[in-house]
Order: C-alpha cells, then sequence, then structure tokens
C-alpha cells in the first residue's frame, strides 16, 4: 500500500519536473532498461551490431535498430525476463489491426506508476477524485486499488437497449462518459438527445479507435461538453494526455516516444512520421524502439501548464488504416474526413477499400436524412482523392465490431480482401 502511494506520488510529482530533472529521470530509467534488454537473446540477437556502451541517453537511441511485432513473433520468451510470469506479474494481450494478438508482461511496480499515469491523466483536464466515469465498451475492465479506495470511480454501461442505457446512466449520474467512439455512435442513435444533454455530463472521454471528425462535432454538440482523446496502448498504458490547455502531452517520464521520417531519421517538429517507442518502467518486458503502427508530429513549443512533458500535436491513429490509391499515395482517416466533418447528418462512417480504384462507404445517418447524406458524403470523399476513386454508399444502422470489440474507420486493402 506504502509502494504504491509512493508510485503514485512520484507520478504525480515527475510532470512537474524541470527539464534537466525530467532528462535526468528519463536517462537513470533509460539505462536500466537496456541494462535489462541486453541480458535477453531476443535482443543480443537484434543488437548484436551494436556497442551499447555508446547508448548513454535518450538522444543516443537512434544508433538501436528498431523492433516490430513480427520481429518477436515466436520468440516472447526471448523477449520477457524469465523469472516473471503469471504468478508475479500482470500478464496482457493485445488485438492487433491484423487480429493477431500479442502477449505482454508486466511487473507489478510499472502496472502501479501506469495506474497512477492514468489518474494524473485524468486530472490533467481537471476531473476531481469524487467524480463519477459512466463508460462503454466490449466489456467491463477489471477494478483496481482505486475502486477500492472509491477515488475516480466508474462503472461499466452494458449496451443493451436505450432505456436500458438511459436508467443506468440516470442511476450513476456520471460527471464524466469514456469510451470506444464507436459506442458513443451507438450511444447517440440509441438514446434521445435532450435525455443525454439533460444528464450534466462534464465531460467526455475517448480512445482505442480512431474517433471520427463528424461523430466529435456532434458529441460537443449533443453533450455542450469538451471531448477528451486519451492516447494509451496494451504495451505502454497511457502515452499522452490532453491538460487543460487542449496541448497533448506525452508521458515522458514512462515512455520516450520518437517520430521518425520515411529515412528512419528523427522528424523535425510538426513533420508527421512514425512513432517508435521505448518503455521507461517495465522491467519484466522491456520494448526498446518498438514500432507501434501509429503516426504522428511532435513539436518543440512549451505549454503554459508548466508541464515538460513533450507535445505531441499531431496523432494519426495506427499507421495500417489508410487507403492507399493506385498511384500509391497514402489517405489515413485524418486526411479522409477533412470534408466529411462538415456534414452534421452522418454519425459514423467507415470506408472499405475493395480495390485499388474502388472503395465502399459504409454510413450511419440521421434517420429521414439518408439519401441526401449519402451523395454529401460520397462527394466529399470523392473530393480528398487527386485521383479518380470510385465509392459506392452503403447506409447501415452501425458499423460491424471488428476484433476485440474495435470499429475502424478505415479497412485497408489486404484486410477487406482477407474477409
Ligand atoms: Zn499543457
Amino acid at each position: 500500500m506504502i509502494g504504491q502511494l509512493g508510485l503514485g506520488y512520484q507520478a504525480w510529482r515527475a510532470q512537474w519536473l524541470s527539464k534537466p530533472k525530467l532528462d535526468q529521470l528519463r536517462t537513470k530509467r533509460l539505462r536500466h532498461t537496456l541494462a535489462i534488454a541486453a541480458q535477453l537473446p531476443f535482443y543480443r540477437d537484434h543488437w548484436k551490431d551494436v556497442d551499447l556502451t555508446e547508448i548513454t541517453g535518450p538522444a543516443d537511441l537512434r544508433g538501436l535498430p528498431t523492433i516490430g511485432k513480427p520481429d518477436f513473433r515466436g520468440r516472447l520468451d526471448d523477449i520477457t525476463v524469465p523469472t516473471f510470469n503469471e504468478s508475479n506479474a500482470r500478464v496482457t494481450y493485445t488485438s492487433g489491426s491484423s487480429g493477431a494478438t500479442l502477449r505482454l508482461t508486466h511487473d507489478w511496480p510499472s502496472t502501479l506508476y501506469c495506474n497512477a499515469a492514468w489518474i494524473r491523466a485524468h486530472m490533467a483536464y481537471g476531473l476531481k477524485p469524487h467524480q463519477r466515469t459512466a463508460y462503454f465498451r466490449f466489456e467491463p475492465v477489471k477494478q483496481g486499488l482505486t475502486a477500492k479506495l472509491r477515488i475516480f470511480r466508474n462503472e461499466f454501461v452494458p449496451f443493451e437497449s436505450g432505456d436500458a442505457i438511459l436508467a443506468d446512466l440516470r442511476r450513476i449520474r456520471p460527471h464524466v462518459l469514456g469510451g470506444y467512439p464507436s459506442y458513443f455512435a451507438d450511444l447517440i442513435r440509441m438514446v434521445p438527445h435532450d435525455d443525454l444533454r439533460a444528464l450534466g455530463v462534464r465531460w467526455l472521454y475517448a480512445g482505442a479507435e480512431t474517433m471520427p471528425a463528424p461523430l466529435a462535432k456532434q458529441l460537443k454538440r449533443i453533450f455542450d461538453c469538451p471531448l477528451i482523446d486519451m492516447y494509451g496502448s496494451t504495451e505502454f498504458e497511457n502515452m499522452a494526455f490532453e491538460c487543460t490547455h487542449g496541448n497533448r502531452h506525452v508521458t515522458d517520464d514512462s515512455i520516450i516516444l520518437e517520430v521518425l521520417n520515411a529515412e528512419g531519421e528523427p522528424a523535425a517538429p510538426g513533420e508527421i512520421g512514425d512513432i517508435v517507442v521505448t518503455g521507461l518502467r517495465n522491467d519484466a518486458m522491456p520494448l526498446v524502439r518498438y514500432r507501434i503502427g501509429d503516426r504522428g508530429a511532435w513539436s518543440d513549443q512549451t505549454c503554459p501548464c508548466g508541464r515538460n512533458f513533450m507535445l505531441l500535436p499531431r496523432l494519426e491513429g495506427r499507421s495500417l488504416e489508410a487507403v492507399v490509391t493506385p498511384t500509391g499515395k497514402r489517405y489515413p482517416v485524418i486526411l479522409l474526413d477533412e470534408d466529411l466533418i462538415h456534414i452534421d447528418e452522418l454519425f459514423q462512417f467507415q470506408v472499405v477499400q475493395e480495390a485499388p480504384d474502388r472503395l465502399t462507404l459504409n454510413l450511419v445517418c440521421a434517420p429521414g436524412t439518408e439519401a441526401e447524406t449519402t451523395q454529401r458524403a460520397v462527394k466529399a470523399l470523392v473530393d480528398v482523392f487527386d485521383e479518380p476513386m470510385t465509392v459506392t454508399p452503403k447506409v447501415v444502422s452501425a458499423i460491424p465490431r471488428g476484433s476485440g470489440g474495435k470499429v475502424k474507420a478505415i479497412i485497408p486493402l489486404e484486410q477487406a480482401r482477407g474477409n
């Protein structure tokens, strides 16, 4: 218990550290992580051409090769410290965008630190410990220490009928609604908007899937409150959070987040590139320069909130989720929804790439507006591309969920063909 509170305090303090103190902490944690990794067969092979004595701090990390899930599929025991197992560590699985799962082992101190980092993320945008969250996802999450202490209480709301959801929400009286964007899309279709607004929710927060811009706009209008996007993963837990200034800060005390350009070199501020992450907390399964599959851009600006954690103003979601045109141009969701954003009657969409030049646009529309919404959405999507693309609309009542209960805004060609 004392240990847990101690780690919580450390996480709380870390966000307010001066730049030199933060650099010191990151260097110390990185050296510790590299020392553990260097003992594991996977990294011994992977780093056989590297002189590890030259890697003395975060700036030297570029001297190490990056790793991805395909590199250690089948070699999980080689990347996990052998003294850790289900009896003394937390074992989780990720659902990859391909549907392939990966087993992850997290030691308990890192789990506790990451829990504290989630609490810190909630508090950064103003949530108080006594406030309640109602959340929607495909299954309830396990309740931890915070539930026992009755702080940041959260309650799972199952999706049965609109009436049942509303009854649950009226009983919980949540300050916050949290969940996957696809569940928010279902919510505003199943429950009358006046009833939702009357709940007086103060914040909405979304994660796990890419939030479609038209849905974000619709949610803000219905609930008349801010919508906060959290960036996290099963591998590293909370990776970035928003402060009250609306800036997204990377959790620099628990990860080193690098943005790499197409040549694999550090991207300049503002330049979109692949996100590569080194975990600084998990002694059971160190992930060093791990290609997480997301893209984004960092900023060298400082935030008036006083946190020295790096800013990540752009985040594109999973890099696999992109339409690739016949000439090879990539269109992630962030580009595709630029025009769709202006159609209020479009609640949710999904672009399925059937062929290099042919897309199916699945649409969830405001009732009674299907014909007009479809016409506008198709035009908006066709206009995004610099080359001719055929878009076939399909009005649906809900976007089907994929593996792990997630809904994807884009089903890329290779996955559409695999279905
Ligand atoms: Zn800030």
